[in-house]
């Protein structure tokens, strides 16, 4: 067998030899091309000495790059357990550096699994991929124990995400991660780079936070946004009367005859204090 850069097989054999047939309800579209998962690992970095926490390794396309790259540490939260032989094999080739916790990364705290700084480095399962990002954008202290997020999305997911005022893209996920970080689109990935291959683009979004987000409550944000994009393409003096609609608007000097889609982050965040 020709071994990979890395001395370790070429994961198509991995997949075949330990039996992992890719599975749609577990969001398995693996990354076979070490020169992608590559490009994606410096991306994240620098990873020297760094704590990685990934999220769904699989067979460990990824996960392999970042240690190639220099990353300290990689603890990979993976739910299939088909994925353990293989996974275990990357953990003999780099001793030390690698920690499997096999479980569900929907209730899986990353901050309990390190006690210093780490970044989030994942090739994301698209079903669960918008509520793990929410999950780590939502937590109560900030700055977060995360240093960044590396993480790939469908491509309309990413979008949204880094969307600003005037995007047709943006809507809350962009307010909630302008609020409170700055995030980039980094590359956009082919459906071809996957096995199997998704049914759209993909694209690779990097997040760092603020140091500073504007004051404001996170309830009272979310509470503001959902009733503006609940109804976009209203007036905000009609898509804003279930949390005080005009007298609101009078509070904050916004015009009540424009649209949600053209408010930016800290006009959202002064609606959302005059609510509170
Ligand atoms: N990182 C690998 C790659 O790039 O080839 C696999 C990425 S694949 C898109 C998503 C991975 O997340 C799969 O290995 C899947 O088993 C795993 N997964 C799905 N849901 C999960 C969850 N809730 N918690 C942890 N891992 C999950």
């Amino acid at each position: 067998m020709t071994l990979a850069f890395d001395g370790l097989p070429p994961l198509r054999e991995v997949l075949a030899d330990h039996g992992i047939d890719p599975r749609k309800a577990l969001g398995q579209n693996f990354l076979l091309d070490l020169n992608l998962t590559g490009r994606i690992a410096r991306q994240a970095g620098p990873l020297e000495g760094q704590t990685v926490i990934e999220i769904g390794p699989g067979p460990g396309g990824l996960t392999r790059a970042l240690l190639a790259h220099g990353a300290g540490r990689v603890i990979a939260i993976e739910k299939d357990p088909r994925c353990r032989p293989a996974l275990e094999a990357i953990g003999a080739h780099y001793p030390g550096r690698f920690h499997l916790v096999e479980g569900d990364a929907l209730e899986i705290d990353p901050t309990s699994l390190t006690d210093g700084p780490f970044k989030i480095v994942a090739n994301l399962p698209y079903n669960v991929g918008t509520q793990l990002l929410l999950n780590w954008l939502t937590v109560p202290t900030w700055p977060p124990r995360w240093l960044d997020l590396t993480l790939m999305f469908q491509k309309e997911v990413a979008e949204r995400i880094v969307a600003g005022a005037d995007d047709d893209h943006y809507g809350r996920l962009g307010v909630l991660a302008g609020w409170r970080t700055q995030a980039e689109i980094l590359f956009d990935v082919s459906r071809e780079a996957f096995t199997p291959p998704p049914k759209v683009t993909s694209a690779i979004v990097q997040l760092t936070p603020r140091a500073e987000p504007l004051p404001v409550s996170m309830e009272a944000l979310e509470r503001v946004t959902a009733a503006a994009f609940g109804q976009r393409r209203k007036m905000l003096r009609q898509s804003l009367k279930p949390v005080g609609g005009e007298a609101l608007l009078s509070r904050t000097g916004i015009d009540p005859t424009r649209r949600a889609e053209t408010l930016d982050v800290s006009e959202f965040v002064r609606l959302a204090n005059a609510l509170s």
